[in-house]
């Protein structure tokens, strides 16, 4: 048996018999493909459409990625980057693009409003919508909708659909350089509980198609500005404050830190799971002022609490137990901290 076959008993059960067929029936007579992502896109947006891009122009297919805005230039290494059209730099050219399209691939969100400035495009497009996406509370926007709120990335979604729809063998190396990204940084180096011995299986196959995987990481997590590694220290030894009781560490940035950092868009990813590190912390927020009036929440946790219901709850924003984002609008940074303090109040209490 080989690697692959070992592998095809543990593909997520949102990939049943019926929606592979759907796909293939999707895919034949050469449709005109489009893969986009949420807006900000993270490893996993741009691996997942990255690697499902290699994999479907390995079979010929006419594919492209399209995507709202664009990523941390820490992922400007991973292979196609070239290639993706971006709304925010070309507006028209993007949406025309998706307007055209005869399938649209969604990965990595869970509803339009999601893909920021795209959405408008998306959902009025003609294109029949295909979701693949593992954040949780999906709406019901899709024509096929892989929804696995269990799965650990979408990469390994992805990764899952070449290994039952029989592609496994168009894996080049490039495709899997981008979905290994997507596991590595959605599952925070394969640490939290959504990673499963299939996540590791996965890998492992990945590796039999001559991934290296440590090249990966050094071009992913060891290639940061001076300037971002001393905003870190930074925000770790001056803006810190640890709810001692509630197991809570909360740090702010606001715009005067981080234009004092030459904050970059990324400089800032990761800090929040250095905050949930720390002993006695059970979960970990992070905000920063991303333009004056708007505050960008991040946050995670340990174990079974779940901010995904306190960003929903509070942030007007969602995603999974142990990791979730959000927004406050319309508020100045003190404004902002104030009514953290008063949900987390609320929230302590409940
Ligand atoms: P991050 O903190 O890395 O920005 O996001 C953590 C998780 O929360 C990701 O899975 C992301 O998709 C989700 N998330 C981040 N921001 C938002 C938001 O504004 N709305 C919703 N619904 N989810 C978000
Ligand atoms: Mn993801």
């Amino acid at each position: 048996m080989t690697t692959e076959e070992n592998l095809l008993g543990q593909v997520s059960t949102s990939w049943s018999p019926e929606n592979l067929q759907t796909l293939d029936g999707m895919l034949a007579g050469n449709p005109i493909i489009v893969i986009t992502a949420h807006r900000s896109p993270d490893g996993d947006a741009v691996g997942s459409a990255l690697g499902l891009w290699h994999l479907l122009l390995a079979s010929g297919a006419n594919a492209e990625v399209v995507l709202p805005d664009r990523f941390a230039s820490f992922l400007d290494w991973m292979p196609g980057t070239d290639s993706i059209c971006f709304h925010e730099e070309d507006s028209r050219r993007a949406e025309s693009k998706v307007a055209e399209a005869d399938v649209l691939f969604c990965l990595d969100f869970n509803g339009p409003n999601r893909a920021g400035n795209l959405a408008a495009a998306i959902t009025s497009s003609k294109a029949r919508l295909v979701m693949i996406d593992h954040h949780r509370e999906p709406d019901d926007f899709a024509e096929l909708a892989i929804s696995d709120p269990t799965c650990g990335s979408t990469c390994e979604l992805v990764c899952d659909w070449a290994l039952a729809s029989g592609r496994w063998s168009s894996m080049s190396l490039d495709a899997a350089k981008c979905l290994y990204t997507g596991l590595v940084t959605d599952t925070g180096s394969f640490r939290f509980p959504s990673v499963s011995a299939h996540t590791h299986a996965v890998v492992a196959a990945l590796l039999h198609s001559g991934l290296n995987h440590a090249e990966v990481h050094e071009s992913t997590f060891d290639d940061q500005s001076l300037s971002r590694v001393q905003l870190h220290g930074f925000a770790l030894s001056e803006r810190l404050k640890i709810w001692d009781e509630a197991g809570i560490g909360v740090i702010a940035l606001d715009l005067e830190d981080l234009n004092r950092f030459h904050y970059v868009s990324g400089d800032t990813e990761g800090l929040v799971n250095r905050i949930l590190g720390i002993r006695g912390v059970e979960m970990a927020i992070f905000m920063r002022e991303s333009d004056p009036g708007k505050v960008k929440m991040s946050l995670r946790s340990k174990g079974n609490l779940d901010v995904q219901a306190l960003a929903s709850q509070y942030f007007d924003g969602g995603g999974h137990t142990n990791a979730a984002g959000g927004v406050l609008l319309g508020m100045s940074m003190a404004d902002a901290q104030a009514k953290v303090d008063e949900a987390l109040n609320e929230w302590i209490r409940s």
